[in-house]
C-alpha cells in the first residue's frame, strides 16, 4: 500500500548514509541528515554545493547511488515520486494561466477527487491571505501573491514534508524579507515539516529552526541559527555565516577556562568551552561586530584582547553601521562593523587604530590552520 496518505502533522525525515554520484561527479557524498516532524530546517550553502540534488532525492526525483530516505520512518528510498507524501514548491512557480487561483489551488485535490476541495482550496487561501482573489487569474497578480498562491497550492495536499526550492529568489528584496516572515508563521501555523533550500545565509537564519550549512556535498555544520553565528566550527561556516576577522597560532597557555593564542606575537584569548582545539597549532576567530575600534592605545585590561596599532584603509557607510577594513602588521586586514549612533564615521581612511574585544566573545576553530 502507498504511503501517499493526507498526513495530518508533519513526519520526520531521515537521510542515512546517501551518496549521489553523476557521471564522472560526486554531487553528495554520505550525506547523514535526521530532521524531526514539524521543524523548519534549511539546508545552506553556496551554488554547486549540492542542494537542489538532495532535494531532488528526498523528492524522488533522482535516486541515490547509495543509502537510504526514510519519510515518518517509512523507507521510501525505491517509491515513486507521486507515492511520496511530499509536495514541492520551486523558485518558477508555473501556476495554470486560464484557471482562477481559486482553480490552480483546487486542481490538485479535484484530480484525485478529494471531498470538498473548493472549501480546502479556499482554506488555503486563506492561509497566505489571498482568498480575496480566490477569482482572479494568475496575471492578475503580482509576483510575491503568485508565489504565495504556489505555497497554498502546495499546502492545501497536506504533504508531511514540504520541499522549498529556493521558493522566494524571484522576489524582489523587500517582499522576499516579508516573505520569509509569512513562511515561518505559516510553517508555525499548519504543522508540517518544511525542508528548505538556499545560498541567502539571512533567509536561512530568518526562518529556520536548524540549519545545515553545505559545502561539497558534505555538511560541515549543523545547529539553530544563533550557535552556527555564535559558534563557526570551520572557516567555511565562520565566513558563509556572516563575515568572521580570523587568525591562526600556537596555544601557549591553557587554563581550565581559557587558552590563550600568540597571534603574530601578541597574546590573543579564547574561552576553552568556545574552542575546538586547545592545543598546538589553531585557527581562531572574532566576529566584525563584537570589534571596538579605539583611536589610543588601550591600556591593558584583563579579559580583553587588544590587536594594533594599525591603519584604516576602507570606510563604506551602510545606514545602522559602518564597516572599516584595518590593516595590522604582522597579523593581516580585520574588519569591524561599527554601529552609527552619532553623525558620520568615527575614523577616517589612514587614520591609526587599535582593535580590542571581550576575550569571551572569541571562538576556537577545528580546522586545520592555514
Ligand atoms: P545551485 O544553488 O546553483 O542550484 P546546488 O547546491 O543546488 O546549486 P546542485 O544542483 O545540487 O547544486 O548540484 C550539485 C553538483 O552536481 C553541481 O556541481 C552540478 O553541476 C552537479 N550535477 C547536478 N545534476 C547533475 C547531472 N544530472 N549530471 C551531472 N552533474 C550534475
Amino acid at each position: 500500500s502507498s504511503i501517499a496518505s493526507f498526513a495530518e502533522a508533519g513526519a520526520d525525515l531521515e537521510l542515512a548514509g546517501i551518496t549521489k554520484r553523476f557521471p564522472g561527479f560526486t554531487a553528495i557524498e554520505e550525506l547523514d541528515l535526521s530532521i524531526p516532524a514539524g521543524s523548519f530546517f534549511a539546508l545552506l550553502g553556496p551554488s554547486g554545493c549540492g542542494k537542489t540534488t538532495t532535494l531532488r532525492l528526498v523528492a524522488g526525483l533522482e535516486e541515490p547511488t547509495s543509502g537510504r530516505i526514510l519519510i515518518g520512518g517509512a523507507d521510501v528510498t525505491s517509491t515513486k515520486p507521486f507515492q511520496r507524501p511530499v509536495n514541492t514548491v520551486f523558485q518558477s512557480y508555473a501556476l495554470f494561466p486560464h484557471m482562477t487561483i481559486l482553480e490552480n489551488v483546487a486542481f490538485g485535490l479535484r484530480r484525485r477527487k478529494i471531498a470538498d476541495a473548493v472549501g480546502k482550496a479556499h482554506e488555503a487561501l486563506k492561509l497566505v491571505e489571498l482568498d480575496h482573489v480566490a477569482a482572479r487569474r494568475p496575471a492578475q497578480l503580482s509576483g510575491g501573491q503568485q508565489q504565495r498562491v504556489a505555497l497554498a497550492r502546495a499546502i492545501v495536499n497536506r504533504p508531511a514534508l514540504l520541499l522549498l526550492d529556493e521558493p522566494l529568489g524571484a522576489l524582489d528584496l523587500k517582499l522576499r524579507r516579508q516573505m520569509q516572515l509569512e513562511l515561518k508563521t505559516i510553517q508555525t501555523e499548519v504543522g508540517l515539516t518544511f525542508l528548505h533550500v538556499t545560498h541567502d545565509q539571512e533567509e536561512a537564519m530568518t526562518m529556520a529552526d536548524t540549519v545545515a550549512v553545505m559545502n561539497k556535498g558534505r555538511i560541515e555544520q549543523m545547529g539553530a541559527p544563533e550557535e552556527l553565528y555564535e559558534l563557526p566550527r570551520t572557516a567555511f561556516v565562520a565566513n558563509f555565516l556572516g563575515q568572521s576577522n580570523l587568525f591562526t597560532g600556537d596555544v601557549v597557555a591553557s587554563t581550565a577556562d581559557h587558552i590563550t593564542v600568540d597571534v603574530a606575537g601578541v597574546p590573543i584569548v579564547v574561552p576553552r568551552k568556545r574552542a575546538q582545539r586547545h592545543a598546538g597549532e589553531v585557527a581562531i576567530g572574532v566576529r566584525p561586530e563584537k570589534v571596538s575600534l579605539l583611536t589610543e592605545a588601550p591600556t591593558p585590561e584583563a579579559g580583553r584582547n587588544v590587536l594594533g596599532p594599525g591603519r584604516v584603509t576602507d570606510v563604506s557607510f551602510s545606514g545602522v553601521s559602518t564597516q572599516y577594513l584595518v590593516e595590522v602588521p604582522g597579523v593581516g586586514e580585520l574588519i569591524v562593523f561599527a554601529q552609527n549612533m552619532v553623525f558620520g564615521p568615527v575614523v577616517a581612511v589612514g587614520a591609526e587604530v587599535w582593535l580590542s574585544w571581550n576575550a569571551e566573545h572569541g571562538f576556537g576553530l577545528d580546522d586545520d590552520p592555514g
